[in-house]
């Protein structure tokens, strides 16, 4: 069962956001970077976290990294059953190489496998016609 078939709802894509999703369709992670300071942003947002420039190009970012931090989902909630079939879900902070952090489902892994520390890399799900999701699944 593929993304939309699972009835699982889609982002809201807006300016501000769609280099993300199209960038992920494409099979590529990109995050906005500070001009400024080098700072990583996750999620997107108009300002550099650290430093509150508005100057951020969207960069093309590591695709391999550590897990910082995890939650296993064992149940969802009434208005996301699509998710039902992919429980536990296992979620996670992942530390990219270069630095930045973004959140995000760690798959092809069994909730007693996952360690603070894990090897990850990305792949990406496709999940409409203008988007793709990225996700991770460890390093071999
Ligand atoms: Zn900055």
């Amino acid at each position: 069962m593929d993304y939309t078939t699972a009835n699982k709802p889609l982002p809201t894509i807006t300016d501000l956001t769609r280099p993300f999703w199209t960038a992920a369709k494409a099979g590529r992670l990109v995050l906005q970077k500070c001009d400024h300071c080098g700072t990583f942003n996750f999620h997107p947002k108009a300002w550099c976290i650290n430093c509150g420039s508005r100057a951020l190009t969207w960069t093309d970012a590591q695709p391999t990294g550590t897990v910082y931090s995890f939650t296993i989902s064992r149940s969802v909630a009434m208005n996301y059953q699509g998710w039902q079939a992919d429980l536990p879900v296992l979620m996670c902070l992942i530390d990219l190489d270069d630095g930045a952090r973004l959140y995000g489902q760690l798959a092809d892994c069994r909730p007693e496998d996952i360690r603070i520390g894990m090897r990850v890399t990305v792949w990406f799900e496709s999940i409409s016609d203008e988007a793709g999701i990225p996700k991770f699944r460890p390093l071999k």
